[in-house]
Formats: structure tokens, sequence, C-alpha cells
């Protein structure tokens, strides 16, 4: 099929929830992608932070070869290994005493919703069962998460939500002290909201939700499907807060771009979990877990990580030179490899002109564009997206 063609059909066959630029993606090498045209393009959205090691990662095809010559597929009727050492390696690795798995960062939230409901219902009384999220924050698409996401324009035509959501303020404590009630049994945020706009958590503003979920006997419940697993430098982003969750969610970097979330809960939690009260068919089925396994035992390396936060501090410095030489930038937000830039030109227009000009990055709340790159990527790599981003800000 020739690229005009493969459009065309996309258009006739393909339900519209997307708006795609008018190239086909073909195949991917390193922080490169390429499309059916032959021209190649600086991935600086990396599946929308999936992608860490980028593409055409030969361990990771190893990995991925090995346990498909082994397993696939058996469904949670049965044990098999790479789920096991899979949530070994989290639980070792983070606050979590148990994890479940789900194949999406939507579904790992609608599992940490039921699991505090759960909870409360025992620890707190089933009438209780209200949770507190933020204005800007993004969840997910289905009836639970949506419900959970603070940005009305998402509910628009879809509603009636789902009750026992109450919206407050990203860091401003105040706004969460004035929500807080008997009814309250948790709290859910994200360390930095990524869809939102790439707004960074204040440390005080987590330590004070901690604060007001202990001393209200509430859960904290951390989504962590976007910053998490190396994004932010640190394996997890609340490591960067001094605080602990009682419950967190991530999903898009775990398995390289397979579809694989899960919830990662303390004991006190999990206890009220029963058989049968929640599953999935697919979720981390072997396939998955084994080559997850393989990306986090990676990513969760100290040498690993130093070089996420030294390569995010030479792209935080270049895009402040950046914004002091040209016009167009208002700001810069964002912590590790996850940035935020406030445009004073249209995004939508600088997105596609980059695009033109081979560099890939995306849209986020406000005024914004994000770079999201492959944590792998090289300064090289960094000082060539910044190129090409002046040249677009320059035409505009
Ligand atoms: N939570 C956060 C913070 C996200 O960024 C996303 C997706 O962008 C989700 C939840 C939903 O995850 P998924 O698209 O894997 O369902």
């Amino acid at each position: 099929m020739k690229t005009k063609d493969i459009i065309a059909t996309e258009k006739k066959v393909i339900l519209g929830t997307y708006t795609r630029p008018e190239f086909v993606i073909s195949h991917g090498d390193g922080v490169y992608l390429f499309d059916t045209d032959g021209k190649k393009y600086l991935d600086f959205v990396s599946g929308i932070a999936v992608n860490a090691f980028g593409y055409n990662n030969k361990q990771t095809q190893a990995a991925l070869r090995e346990q498909s010559e082994r397993l696939w597929h058996c469904s949670n009727l049965y044990y098999t290994q790479p789920q096991v050492e899979l949530a070994e390696l989290l639980v070792y690795n983070t606050f979590a005493d148990k994890v479940f798995f789900c194949n999406s960062g939507t579904e790992a939230i609608e599992a940490a919703i039921k699991f505090a409901r759960k909870w409360a219902s025992a620890a707190r009384g089933k009438e209780n069962f209200q949770i507190i999220t933020f204005n800007r924050s993004f969840h997910g698409r289905t009836y639970g998460a949506l419900s959970a996401t603070g940005q009305p324009k998402f509910w628009e035509n879809f509603g009636p939500m789902l009750p026992g959501f109450d919206f407050a303020e990203f860091n401003d404590l105040e706004s969460v002290k004035k929500l807080i009630s008997a009814k309250t049994v948790a709290i859910l945020v994200e360390p930095v909201q990524g869809e939102g706009g790439v707004y960074t958590a204040d440390p005080e503003f987590l330590q004070g939700l901690r604060q007001l979920c202990d001393e209200n006997n509430c859960l904290l419940i951390l989504d962590e499907i976007q910053c998490g697993f190396g994004r932010t430098g640190t394996f997890c982003a609340y490591e960067q807060y001094g605080i602990l969750p009682d419950m967190m969610t991530v999903a898009k970097p775990i398995a390289g771009g397979l579809p694989l979330g899960a919830v990662l809960l303390k004991d006190n939690i999990a206890a009220h979990i029963k058989p049968g009260e929640h599953g999935t068919t697919f979720g981390g089925g072997p396939l998955v877990t084994f080559v997850a396994h393989d990306i986090l035992k990676r990513i969760c390396q100290r040498s690993f990580l130093d070089s996420v936060k030294e390569k995010s501090q030479y792209l935080i410095e270049k895009l402040h030179e950046l914004q002091a030489k040209v016009p167009g930038i208002s700001s810069i937000r964002g912590k590790g490899l996850m940035i935020g830039i406030e445009l004073k030109v249209d995004p939508g227009t600088v997105i596609k002109k980059c695009a033109e000009d081979g560099l890939l990055i995306c849209k986020t709340g406000g005024n914004a564009v994000r770079f999201l790159p492959p944590l792998i990527v090289e300064k090289d790599h960094i000082d060539e997206a910044l190129v090409k981003f002046e040249n677009v800000l320059l035409t505009l």
C-alpha cells in the first residue's frame, strides 16, 4: 500500500478518535522513527513516555524472542514464573508489598479505585467512598478513571460521571483541606501532571498530602503512569519527595511498548481483596512480564537513572538558553526527561513544523508542547532536537 492509500483507507475504516499527521510510521531504530517514504524523525515523544529504550532494542528483542518461544498466554488461572519475578522486582524496588497486573494505565486506575473503596468499606465503613483528585489531572478514559480526571472537557457529552470524586487545586494544600471530610477515603495525585501540562508537585504539597492522609485515615494513591519508572531520573518519582504512598499505579514504560499496567499496594489494603473480586484475562501474561522484567531491571540501575538526571539537566539548561535567544517560549516546566514548554505561539503549528523538519514532539495541556525523549537519548540528540526546535520557532 502507498502512503496516501494507507491514510485514505484509515479515514474510511478507523474510528476518528485521533488527529494524525499525514505520514505513516514504518519502523524505528534507537531514538529515530522512519516513515513509509523513508523520512527520518528524531523521536521526542517515545510513544508518549513508553519507549524508554527507543526502538529496535536488541536486548528487548532477545527477551521477547526467548519468551515467545516458551509461552505467551495461559490466563491468570495458573501460576507463571515471569509474573512472579516481575512482581518480586517491583516489590524489592518500591514501597509496595503486593502487585496487581493489568493491561494499561486506565485499567490500573480502575483497579486502584476499586481497591481503595474495598479497603474503605472495611476500614472506614461502606458509606465512605469519596476520593479527592485534582484539577488538570489525567487518569484515563474509562468511566472510573474519567470520573477521576479533573478536566471537564473530557466528560462533555459522556455524562453522567461516576459519583465519589472531589476536585482540589494541584499544589494547593488548603484547597485539599477544604474538601477533606469524614467521607474522604483517598487522595489520588500525579507527582508530575503529564497530560495536564507537565506541572510538577511541590515537595511541601506531596508531603502535606501524606500528612493529611495519615491524620484522616485516608490512602495516598500516586498515579505514576507517566512520570514513573525512570522518567524523572529516579525509579519512582515519589523518591524525590521523601514520602511513601499506600498505593501506586504504573504502566507506560513498564514493558517497553507491550501493554502492561500494574497497581502496587501495601499489605493493609491487599488484605481486603479476595479471590474473584478483581481480575483480567490478559493482565500480566508471561510474555509481557518477561519483557518488563528485562526493561525494569535495566531502568532501576543507579548508573542508568543518573544518566537520565544528567541528560535532563543538559536539556533544561539548553532550553533556558533557547528561551533567552528566541521569541516564542514563555516557560519551561517538568522533571527528568518529562518537559513541558509553554509557548506564546500555537503549539499545533509548532508540532506540525517540527515534524516536517524531522522532529517529533507532542501536545500537552495549556498552550504547551511536551518533550518526552527515550531515556537512552544522548546529548547529541538533544542538540539536534534543539536546532530543529529553534529553527521552527524562528519561522513563527
Ligand atoms: N494516568 C496518567 C498519569 C496518564 O498519563 C495516562 C495516559 O496518558 C493514564 C493514566 C492512562 O493510561 P493508558 O493510556 O495506558 O490507559
